[in-house]
């Protein structure tokens, strides 16, 4: 059940990453992970550096600048996916070079298959483009798996160097902080998108329920309020009260002071009924200026002194346009429906007591047949 609290928590939510979203927080995502990366590769060719491997020394200053270009364009690149997507390409050709030149013991092949989930996760536009990466992916750890099982094949040997151990502990960091990094930015925007399409849905629910004109609920709403409130009578045995309302000559209204004044009309009376109901009540716009109530455990008794005071209430706003003044009445038909009763049939009852409450001179509730 989608109650009032969640709907509550789902807009904070949505306003806390929408003002996230304003303070550049896309930017600031980008630059921390390409920021890490420039970090990384400087950790990189220092090391390589001390352990004598060169070809990587020198791959690691192609790193280091791409990092640092990357780091200036994000901030202005329209797209910024295209420098996340030249980023991935960079990790993916590091990580076989390296593996090719020491071997699998520092474990550089791991990040081509890290880098998997983490395209998938990336706001790609393109749906192609992780499919891409993870199919280079696996082809290259295959094959660079099987090329270099034996070190006698690699360019270097580290193997039983203290730089095997410190790189494999290094790149088991990296690799496990960029996946909780971005597996936790996706579980965010996932929650945001859940809870815009909660928030949404909620809301062309209400929408839907509506009468936009007088915020009372349209017809389809009440009409399934009533068989709830008919169902209910049944299992506790008690009666409710249907009231229609009908203005009275409100032709007049509109000839004399327009349509829009009319509009203004038809609110202020279904704000009046709306507040001289009690709680448990409810009222719809049941058509162009007829209103319908329900009044839940009560009996006809209760529910005609309630329509009076409806209907004089009504009597009593002074409406001005300009200069003029006015007050407009409204005629209401009641009846009393009890657990064995069909709604429609009440329903059918209550307005034909209104049509006698119009011939029988307008302005007060008729509650007889
Ligand atoms: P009575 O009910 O007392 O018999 O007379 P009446 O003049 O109210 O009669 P009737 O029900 O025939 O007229 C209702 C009028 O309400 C006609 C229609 O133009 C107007 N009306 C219906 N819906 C709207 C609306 O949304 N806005 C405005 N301004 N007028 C509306
Ligand atoms: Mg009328
Ligand atoms: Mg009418």
């Amino acid at each position: 059940m989608y109650t009032r609290e969640k709907y509550e928590k789902d807009l904070q939510f949505i306003e806390k990453i929408e003002h996230l979203k304003s303070n550049r927080i896309e930017f600031i995502a980008y630059f921390f992970v390409l920021a890490s990366c420039l970090a990384a590769h400087i950790l990189y060719m220092i090391l390589f550096a001390k352990a004598g491997v060169k070809n990587m020394v020198i791959f690691n200053i192609f790193s280091v600048s791409f990092y640092i270009i990357s780091l200036f364009l994000i901030g202005k690149a329209k797209n910024k996916l295209n420098v996340a997507y030249a980023a991935l390409a960079e990790i993916i050709i590091h990580a076989s070079v390296a593996t090719a030149c020491v071997g699998w013991i520092p474990d550089f092949g791991m990040f081509l298959l890290m880098i998997i989930p983490i395209a998938f996760l990336m706001p790609n536009k393109n749906k192609k483009a992780p499919f891409v990466v993870m199919f280079v992916s696996i082809l290259l750890y295959g094959a660079l798996k099987y090329l270099y099982r034996d070190t006698s094949f690699t360019v270097y040997n580290i193997d039983n160097t203290a730089y095997a151990t410190v790189f494999y502990i290094i790149n088991i960091f990296i690799g496990s902080f960029v996946l909780v990094y971005s597996t936790t930015i996706y579980t965010f925007m996932n929650r945001y998108t859940e809870s815009m399409l909660r928030v949404q849905n909620e809301q062309l629910k209400i929408m839907a329920s509506v009468d936009p004109l007088t915020k009372l609920s349209n017809r389809r709403a009440m009409s399934k309020s009533l068989t709830e409130i008919c169902e209910n009578s049944r299992n506790t045995g008690r009666h409710y009260v249907i009231g229609i309302g009908d203005i009275d000559n409100f032709k007049n209204v509109n000839d004399t002071y327009g349509h829009d004044f009319g509009d203004c009309v038809l609110s202020t009376v279904a704000d009046v009924i709306a507040d001289t109901l009690p709680q448990n009540g409810c009222a719809a716009r049941w058509g162009g200026e007829e209103f319908l109530f329900v009044i839940p455990d009560e009996v006809l008794e209760n529910g005609l002194a309630l329509s009076d005071r409806i209907i004089r209430s009504i009597s009593e706003h002074r409406f001005t346009k300009g200069e003029t003044a006015f007050f407009v009445t409204m005629t209401i038909g009641i009846c009393e429906g009890a657990p064995e009763d069909i709604i429609d049939k009440v329903i059918s009852h209550a307005d034909k007591r209104l049509y006698k409450g119009k011939r029988n001179g307008k302005n007060h509730t008729e509650y007889t047949d």
